[in-house]
């Protein structure tokens, strides 16, 4: 490797570390005619994948894209940086173990939508508004509804198991939000932020 400050090529390796997983290599480097050290990172070259979007037009595969998409659904949410990094590099590999040149567009926000369902719902709601495009609040709903049923038949367990147990068979209400639903489940935080896409 010719070094950036001498421009000799004659260097030694002092320090290997694998980093993104695997995915890359980081080499700390001494140049062993001015003894400066400089850094190489050293990563698989794999077939450009393609994006093919609703209509056809092509482009290039971009995980900052996808980054953005998550960015903005995970605004203010519970989840870091790091997740949402973890989340684009799982959808990075499964797009390029499945797919050879090519990979719709469809399938990458369909998949975004599986992860983030089980990572935070609220996100969730939140891409799904962006991704398909949702017009009204009965949008909303649909897309609420088999959350809330799911959070209900857990919540119907629980109860039912505290029965069992012999514990208090009624339970107080919970606190109520505006509007009276029980906060958890008012959708409107989900409502914020249908821009960006
Ligand atoms: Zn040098």
């Amino acid at each position: 490797m010719r070094c950036p400050f001498c421009r000799v090529d004659n260097d030694r390796v002092i320090d290997s570390r694998s980093i993104d997983d695997g995915a890359n290599i980081r080499r700390r480097r001494e140049c062993l005619s001015c003894r400066r050290r400089f850094t190489t990172y050293e990563r698989v070259e794999r077939q450009a994948l393609s994006v093919v979007k609703k209509g056809g037009v092509r482009e290039p595969f971009d995980r900052d894209k996808i980054r953005s998409g998550l960015n903005i659904a995970c605004g203010k949410r519970p989840i870091t940086e790091h997740d949402i990094e973890a989340l684009v590099s799982a959808i990075e590999s499964e797009c390029y173990d499945n797919y050879e040149s090519e990979v719709p567009s469809r399938a990458i926000g369909e998949r975004v939508m599986e992860l983030l369902r089980g990572v935070d719902q609220v996100a969730y709601v939140r891409f799904a508004s962006v991704y398909r495009e949702f017009k009204d609040a009965r949008d909303f709903v649909d897309e609420l509804e088999p959350i809330l049923a799911s959070d209900r038949a857990a919540a119907s367990d629980r109860a039912a198991a505290r029965m069992m147990a012999g514990g208090q068979g009624i339970v107080a209400p919970r606190a109520s939000g505006p509007g009276g639903a029980p906060a958890g489940e008012r959708p409107a935080e989900a409502a914020v932020e249908p821009r960006g896409r």
